[in-house]
């Protein structure tokens, strides 16, 4: 039988527990069982926080520096088994990621495709990452600065930020989860004034139905062109 009085709490006890097994107490010390469950529910909670919240830095397509959550990363990689179980231990769902000069949250890296290795579908993951709680209204910030007022959401991410091309059903799934249309932007062709997603996309629209005709197999351009749609008719 242990010694029977809890060092910590000083209680007496009959199942008192030998204390090297919880980190920062002396050789001989005896704790009793609560204080000891206590201690190894704080060295859990502790080491998952470190878990969640570790910066894993990997290299992009083009060489540049990805920096991010676990979370993150498995948003970026379309992995929402992954983002599901991160979540359930307290990962953030909108902590931002890097890659380059830019920052994004894990919605935005989920939609982006400017990621080497990149496939299928981004609708699962973004569907896990907003029935979690993601803000779906989240800005991206640029060389680490402050967070400009005009700067990309995960919408403005959907039309414009995809290389291969857009996803419509992402742009519905996020409409539908309460996406903002009238945040604005400043669009690059007429960067003294602020725009938002439908001023655009009437501003576009003529334009985009030429491309779309003279480029019909050019799926770019007709994607973007169905998003337009979805932005004036929502
Ligand atoms: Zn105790």
């Amino acid at each position: 039988m242990l010694s029977s009085k809890c060092a910590i709490c000083g209680i007496t006890t009959k199942d008192a527990v030998a204390a090297p097994a919880v980190s920062g107490l002396g050789l001989k010390t005896n704790i009793c069982r609560t204080c000891f469950d206590r201690f190894q529910a704080e060295a859990a909670k502790r080491e998952a926080e470190e878990y969640i919240n570790a910066e894993i830095v990997t290299t992009g397509g083009k060489g540049e520096c990805v920096r991010g959550t676990r979370l993150w990363h498995a948003a970026k990689n379309r992995e929402p088994g992954e983002v599901r179980r991160l979540a359930e231990l307290g990962a953030d769902l909108n902590a931002r990621g890097s890659f380059g000069a830019a920052t994004a949250t894990p919605l935005m890296a989920a939609i982006g495709d400017a990621f080497s290795g990149k496939c299928g579908s981004a609708v699962p993951v973004c569907t896990t990452l907003l029935s979690l709680g993601a803000d779906v209204n989240a800005r991206a910030t640029w060389h680490g600065g402050d967070l400009p007022p005009y700067a990309e959401t995960a919408l403005y991410w959907a039309i414009f930020e995809v290389q291969v091309q857009p996803e419509t059903d992402v742009v519905r799934l996020l409409l539908k989860n309460g996406a903002d249309l009238m945040l604005k932007y400043k669009w690059y062709e007429r960067k003294e004034e602020l725009l938002c997603l439908p001023e655009i996309a009437r501003r576009q629209i003529d334009n985009l139905q030429f491309r779309c005709r003279a480029w019909e197999r050019y799926g770019y351009y007709q994607a973007r062109l169905e998003a337009f749609k979805l932005l004036l008719e929502h």
